[in-house]
C-alpha cells in the first residue's frame, strides 16, 4: 500500500487531530503518503483533498475541533455519490481511506466496502455512543470540561444554597452526564438509558434537605429533556425552585486531555497498521485497555450500552 488517505465526519470531538496526526506519521514510518479529506464524505465527493506531510500535523496535537474540518452530508446515502467518492479516490491513487467519526460516520465507511474500497473507523465522538469500543476520542475531555463547570456551578450553589439543574449533551446515550455526576459528586443524575421518574428526583432532593443539605446539583442529559422542562416538573409537582445551566456546545471544544491524546495516537496508528495488513470494515476500539480492531457493522448491530453499575454507584454515593 502505497497512498491512504484520512478525513473527519460528523460532529467534532477534541482529540481528531491527535488521531490525524497519528495516521500521517505512522504511515510515514512505513512509507506511505498521507491525503488529507477536507470537510469528510463531501469533500470526498467533491475532491477536496490535500497530501500531508510529517509537518502538516506538527503542532496540532493539542488543539481541538479538526484541521480537516468536518461536515454533515446526507447525500452520501446515495449509492451513485458514493460511486463518485470512489472514483475520486482510485484517480488519486489512494487505496485505503481511514473515517474518524461516530457511528453515523461509520455507516458511509461501510457502504464504501461493501462496493469494494478498503475502510477503517476510528470512534471519534465526545457523547462516547459507539457500540464496540469501551471510549471514543473526545469524550474524557467533554467530560473533564463537564467536571470543571459543574465544580464552577457549585461553588454559587453553596454560596446561596441553590438548587442547580445542569443540562449535558447526550442525545441517546448518557455516559457524560453519568461520568460527570459521579465524578462532579451530583444529586441526582439523568440520562436516556434509565426510565425517568419526578418523583425519584424529588425523594431525592427532599432527602437531602432533611439531612441538612441546603443546595443540590441535579445533571440532566438532553436526550431526556432540556433542564428547562425538568425545571418546570420539579415547580409543578414540589414547588421546588430551580436555576438551570445548559453547557451546550462549550463541551465539545477544547485542548484534548491526556487520555484523549493517547488513545486517539493509539486508535491512528492501529488504523494504519490495519489498512496495511489488508484489513477492510474494521472498526477500532478499545477494550479493557488492550486497542482492537472489530467488523464495523458490530456499532450498527447493537445499542450503546451505558454502565449501570455505575449508575447504581452514583445513586448510593449521593444519598
Ligand atoms: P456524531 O454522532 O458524533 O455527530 P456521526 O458520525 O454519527 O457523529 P452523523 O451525522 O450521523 O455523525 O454522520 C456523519 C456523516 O456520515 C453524515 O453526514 C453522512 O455523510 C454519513 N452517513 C451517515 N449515515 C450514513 C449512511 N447510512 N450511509 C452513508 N453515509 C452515512
Amino acid at each position: 500500500m502505497k497512498k491512504i488517505a484520512v478525513l473527519t465526519s460528523g460532529g467534532d470531538a477534541p482529540g481528531m487531530n491527535a488521531a490525524i496526526r497519528a495516521v500521517v506519521r505512522k504511515a510515514k514510518v512505513l512509507n506511505i503518503e498521507v491525503i488529507g479529506i477536507y470537510y469528510g464524505y463531501q469533500g470526498l465527493v467533491e475532491g477536496q483533498m490535500t497530501t500531508l506531510q510529517v509537518g502538516d500535523v506538527g503542532s496540532i496535537i493539542q488543539r481541538g475541533g479538526t484541521k480537516l474540518y468536518s461536515a454533515r452530508y446526507p447525500d452520501f446515502k446515495q449509492s451513485d455519490v458514493q460511486d463518485q467518492a470512489i472514483a475520486n479516490m482510485r484517480e488519486a491513487g489512494i487505496e485505503g481511506l481511514i473515517v474518524i467519526g461516530g457511528d453515523g460516520s461509520y455507516r458511509g465507511a461501510m457502504d464504501l466496502v461493501k462496493k469494494g474500497f478498503p475502510c477503517i473507523g476510528i470512534p471519534a465522538t465526545i457523547d462516547n455512543d459507539v457500540p464496540g469500543t469501551q471510549y471514543t476520542i473526545g469524550f474524557d475531555t467533554a467530560l473533564n470540561t463537564v467536571i470543571d463547570a459543574v465544580d464552577k456551578i457549585r461553588d454559587t450553589a453553596t454560596s446561596h444554597e441553590n438548587l442547580f439543574i445542569v443540562e449535558v449533551m447526550g442525545r441517546d446515550a448518557g455516559d457524560l452526564a453519568l461520568y460527570a455526576g459521579v465524578a462532579a459528586g451530583a444529586g441526582a443524575v439523568i440520562i436516556p438509558e434509565v426510565d425517568f421518574c419526578i418523583e425519584d428526583v424529588i425523594a431525592r432532593i427532599k432527602r437531602g434537605e432533611y439531612r441538612g443539605k441546603m443546595y443540590n446539583i441535579i445533571i440532566v442529559a438532553e436526550g431526556v429533556m432540556s433542564g428547562t422542562e425538568l425545571a418546570r416538573l420539579l415547580k409543578e409537582n414540589a414547588g421546588i425552585t430551580t436555576r438551570v445551566s445548559v453547557l451546550g456546545h462549550m463541551q465539545r471544544g477544547g485542548s484534548p486531555t491526556g487520555r484523549d491524546r493517547v488513545l486517539a495516537s493509539q486508535f491512528g496508528a492501529y488504523a494504519v497498521e490495519a489498512l496495511v495488513a489488508g484489513k477492510k470494515g474494521r472498526a477500532i476500539g478499545v477494550r479493557n485497555h488492550e486497542i482492537v480492531d472489530y467488523d464495523l457493522t458490530e456499532a450498527f448491530k447493537k445499542e450503546h450500552a451505558t454502565n449501570l453499575a455505575l449508575y447504581t454507584l452514583a445513586t448510593e454515593l449521593s444519598i
